[in-house]
């Protein structure tokens, strides 16, 4: 639904001078340090973010650091924010900075959204906070916001709903301060008309304006359809030990946590025998299994939920071996034998595997 935001924008602007959080990266707007820091923000709590940008811009201080560092490098750096393309995606976009505008982001809209990893949420905040371009930023915190304000029953979901917004407040965009609108919204969506729970429409500067607030629809406002449900994977993850050293391996470069490093698993929940049978038919003699329990992870459209074994192999067994199967004779991943200051240092485990990376010790 069309909508006229332009008496938002005083509120907002006064709102945001008054409650803007001090964040690193807004102190110093540099371009490549607002795209750091938006692409980190997508899944990822402010509080949160903090510490890894910090860290990250002090390792990669600029594009071409980025460009260049090594995959298992990048990825260390990033180990915890999760949904680990956004990093590879970082780098691909760096690659092309360098080769093709100077290392440096293009102060262009149009130019941003070229390159991997930046839709028009992120080609919008970075071209208002760091070049002052009047496009704007919709992310889910300014669509819940916008929509309560006008009072909109349009499902959120919907592509053309969030078009909508977006030309709606390309209209209306302070052309003097469009980056500090954008923020301001988002900052009133993360901090006071929040996404779970009551909104705290008493300390809302747009109180007056709200339709929800004035029909007393916030909880009913943004309308969202239903997701699918997600998928369930059952999974039996397995710590080998041998002499002091531990066994990860690589995924596949496709599909879930695509090339990242993890313990070896096997689809499906094996009980203590099944496994032993199976390490047994690899070649693998287990000098011990110990059950680890279970654990849940959940990702945007699969949960694993895994069974854990420890495993201390007899000496010599794995390297005989070779390599670990994890499925069938196509699907094989060469094993790393590593020490746990080597996985705590050096390789990057995704959070999936938290619960179980404890026990390498
Ligand atoms: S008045 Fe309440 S519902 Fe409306 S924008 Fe403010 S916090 Fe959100």
């Amino acid at each position: 639904m069309k909508y006229d935001y332009s008496p938002t924008i005083d509120f907002l602007l006064d709102w945001y001078e008054q409650n803007a959080r001090i964040l690193p990266w807004r102190e110093n707007p540099k371009p490549y340090y607002v795209w750091i820091s938006e692409i980190m923000l997508q899944q990822t709590r402010v509080e949160a973010v903090k510490a890894y940008f910090e860290r990250f811009i002090k390792v990669l201080p600029d594009s071409k650091a980025l460009a260049e560092v090594e995959e298992e490098k990048l990825l260390k750096l990033w180990e915890g924010l999760g949904y680990y393309n956004r990093a590879r995606n970082l780098q691909k976009a760096a690659g092309i900075l360098v080769s093709d505008y100077g290392g440096e982001l293009p102060g262009d809209y149009g130019e941003l959204l070229k390159l991997p990893g930046i839709g028009s949420y992120t080609a919008g905040a970075i071209a208002s906070i760091a070049f002052h371009i009047a496009e704007p930023a919709v992310d889910g915190n300014v669509l819940r916001v916008m929509m309560r304000v006008s009072g909109s029953f349009d499902d959120i979901t919907e592509m053309k709903v969030k078009k909508q917004l977006e030309e709606d407040l390309r209209a209306v965009l302070p052309k003097d301060r469009p980056g500090d609108f954008n923020q301001a919204v988002m900052e009133l969506g993360a901090t006071v008309c929040i996404p779970v729970g009551k909104p705290l429409c008493e300390k809302c500067p747009l109180m007056h304006l709200c339709q929800a607030f004035k029909n007393r629809t916030e909880n009913r406002i943004p309308v969202k359809k239903e997701k699918k449900p997600r998928q369930v994977q059952e999974r039996t993850i397995l710590i080998l030990e041998m002499g002091g050293r531990y066994a990860i391996c690589k995924r596949e470069k496709k599909g879930l946590l695509a090339g990242m490093m993890e313990f070896p698993g096997v689809p499906g929940k094996l009980t203590p025998l099944m496994a032993e049978e199976y390490l047994q038919d690899l070649g693998y003699g287990a000098e011990e299994l110990i059950p680890l329990g279970e654990a849940k992870h959940i990702f945007s459209h699969v949960e694993w939920h895994m069974t854990g074994y420890l495993v201390h192999l007899r000496e010599g067994v794995a390297e005989a071996a070779g390599c670990y199967k994890t499925g069938n004779e196509e699907n094989r991943a060469s094993l790393v034998w590593a020490l746990k200051s080597e996985i705590e240092e050096r390789y990057s485990l995704p959070s999936a595997f938290d619960f179980y990376r404890k026990f390498v010790i």
